[in-house]
């Protein structure tokens, strides 16, 4: 039996760090959160950013844009918010809608207030290991695996996803702690087989019940960043938890695993921020 990484509880410490730091030293830390349109997922991800704020003492500026904003009145509000000393942070809710371009969006914020860290500036940082901020979806994947008292180094990896969001970084992550990583995608022959090797296993796919016990090495770590809905609409991750907990040593739930941890990481990611801009 797989023991459950409680990723609520790990993030809870890392905002509770975040929220110590910032009234020990009087810091006044702001993060902008733009959303487009009317996305009901993209509305529940940041109204939770908005209370993980509070949680941390974190002020949080709300811009909600209707859904015809045009991309030149969106580049105009990043600009003002690049401008404004009271944002560290900020943050463009994606996906947006199909009359902007979000990479044109992305590269408009300062790379110093880039808190996800997808500007090119910030994703050539992680490349190279000098990096200001971590993404903040395998950044908290490192934590989850860390708080197992497991040390990477040397362990074989695998990542199921390629996307610039999690799969890439992700891998660089785990490479720069020394351990031996392949990625998957959708090309890759005989899946099965390569996850078998995985001492620690991340699937970042999008597909309910992807991972199965078959692809999982006795003992292995399954972290699982998959945030799917199920037949019954209910919220699941890749994997068939079910039958791949038993094979495994430590197993994410979801929801209650990764989720929680990448709003903890973009926490001290404003944080860091504030610290990059003072
Ligand atoms: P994405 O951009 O759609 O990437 C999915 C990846 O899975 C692609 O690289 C794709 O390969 C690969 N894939 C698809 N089918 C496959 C198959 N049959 N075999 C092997 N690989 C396959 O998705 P994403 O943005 O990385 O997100 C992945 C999942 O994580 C989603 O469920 C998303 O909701 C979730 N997510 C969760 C959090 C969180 O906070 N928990 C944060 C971000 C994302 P190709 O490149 O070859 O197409």
């Amino acid at each position: 039996m797989a023991k459950l990484i409680d990723g609520k509880a790990v993030s809870q410490k890392v905002k509770d760090e975040v929220r110590a730091e910032i009234e020990s030293k009087g810091l006044k830390v702001g993060l902008a959160v733009v959303i487009v349109g009317n996305n009901q997922a993209s509305r529940v991800y940041v109204n939770n950013k908005k209370k993980a704020c509070e949680v941390c003492g974190i002020q949080s500026f709300e811009y909600a844009l209707p859904e015809e904003t045009t991309e030149k009145e969106l580049l105009d509000l990043v600009d003002t918010l690049n401008n404004d000393p009271k944002v560290n942070g900020i943050l463009v809710q994606l996906p947006l809608p199909k009359q902007i371009n979000e990479e044109n969006v992305i590269a408009r914020i300062s790379p110093i207030k880039d808190v996800d860290a997808f500007h090119a500036v910030n994703v050539g940082k992680i490349m190279i290991g000098n990096y200001s901020f971590l993404p903040c979806t395998p950044a908290g994947v490192m934590e989850l695996i860390h708080s197992t008292g497991t040390d990477v180094t040397g362990k074989e990896c695998v990542v199921i996803g390629r996307s610039n969001i999690v799969g890439k970084p992700m891998a660089m992550l785990l490479l720069h702690e020394n351990a031996t990583v392949t990625i998957c995608h959708s090309r890759t022959k005989d899946l099965a087989a390569v996850c078998r090797r995985a001492d620690i296993l991340v699937s970042a796919v999008g597909k309910a019940d992807f991972v199965t016990a078959d692809m999982v090495k006795d003992g292995a770590i399954v972290i699982d960043v998959g945030m799917n809905r199920n037949a019954e609409n209910k919220l699941c991750g890749d994997v068939k938890f079910d039958e791949v907990e038993p094979k495994a040593s430590y197993i994410t739930p979801v929801p209650g695993g990764v989720g929680p941890m990448t709003i903890a990481m973009l926490m001290k990611n404003t944080l860091a921020a504030k610290y990059l801009q003072s």
